[in-house]
């Protein structure tokens, strides 16, 4: 249920509404607008009595909240939410992209890769250090190295650092990073995700492969119920009968997210297409579907890349991918 306070609301009075709220066992997320207060309550709102709520002085509107994410859901935080990762702002308005390597392989490849990255546009620096692996005999990352390197190149370059993690015992060695992702195949490792939830780290929660999308925000609902709002939604591509790309691409995942939350939106077209030649296209696809922000795998030499080479772009075609991102964002 949410009820949208009159913008005549004093603070006090505000603040003796949600105290019977929580005094009838329901708990109160209270987001502040330009225009007006609204009031998200979470629990059994049974007991609560929607025509003598509606009659009181402050109360603009009340209405029910029929889906299942709350904090995740617009209706509860009408504007749009901005998260910080380490001095880049994403979201409502705020736009950024993260490029770099599917997988951090040597201090040379990921400090190359992210001065060429920086020196094309990019904001924030993306790398596999745990990687999810489909078979266990490919390259699992350099783990606790491969942060080590990440932390170098970040050093070397100012960029903060986006990068997975697989396991709730490995956040010791994510201190200094700058955004947590979580891979589509852990977006519903609930107990991840509640750890996740009680660390104040952004986190960049990534579209499983078969998942809707009330299921995404069902997943980011879980680290938010602990506590933690920094969340970044991805699509990522999911798996349909279509084998001609990776994954496909739900382009329209952008504006439905968008609508439903006010949680900032990524586009990662390297993952939901598995393809280099359609990186270029579907970054401005994304762009003019209103991404906050894009993750792209960039490689100095895709060839020889231990990790996802068919679909990372060499530095050369990043430069050309940045002119047509920002030419898209120049005129929307
Ligand atoms: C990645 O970003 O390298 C990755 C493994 O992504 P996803 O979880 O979307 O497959
Ligand atoms: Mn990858």
């Amino acid at each position: 249920m949410i009820a949208v306070l009159k913008n005549t609301a004093t603070k006090e009075q505000i603040g003796s509404l949600v105290g019977w709220f929580e005094s009838q066992g329901v708990k109160v997320h209270e987001s502040q607008g330009d225009f007006c207060t609204v009031l998200g309550l979470i629990g059994d709102t049974t007991k609560i009595d929607i025509e003598m709520l509606q009659s009181l002085d402050i109360v603009e509107q009340v209405t029910r909240v029929s889906e299942p994410f709350k904090k995740a859901n617009r209706k509860f935080h009408p504007e749009d939410t901005v998260v910080d990762c380490g001095g880049v702002k994403i979201g409502g308005g705020n736009f950024a992209v993260m490029a770099g390597p599917c997988s951090v392989e040597s201090r040379e490849q990921i400090i190359e890769t992210a001065k060429r990255v920086q020196d094309a546009g990019a904001t924030m620096l993306r790398g596999g250090a745990f990687k999810p692996r489909t078979s266990p005999y490919d390259f699992q990352g350099l783990k606790e190295k491969g942060i080590e390197l990440l932390l170098e190149a970040k050093a070397a370059t100012g960029l903060p650092i986006v990068t997975e993690i697989m396991d709730s015992d490995h956040l010791q060695y994510f201190k200094d990073i700058d955004l947590i992702q979580v891979g589509a195949r852990n977006m519903q490792n609930f107990e991840l995700l509640k750890a996740l939830g009680k660390c104040n780290k952004p986190i960049l929660l990534k579209r499983g492969l078969s998942a809707t999308i009330k299921e995404l925000l069902m997943s980011a609902e879980y680290i938010m119920s602990e506590g933690n709002e920094n969340i970044i939604l991805c699509e990522r591509g999911i798996r349909t009968y279509e084998t001609y790309t990776r994954n496909t691409f739900d382009l329209s995942a952008i504006p439905v997210l968008h609508e439903l939350s006010h949680l900032p939106v990524v586009a990662d077209p390297s993952h939901a297409t598995g393809k280099r030649s359609l990186i270029e296209p579907m970054s401005m696809a994304a762009v003019a579907a209103g991404a906050d922000a894009l993750e792209i795998e960039v490689h100095p030499n895709p060839s020889k890349a231990l990790s996802d080479g068919a679909q990372s772009l060499t530095p050369d075609m990043f430069v050309d991918v940045m002119k047509k991102i920002n030419a898209v964002r120049s005129i929307i």
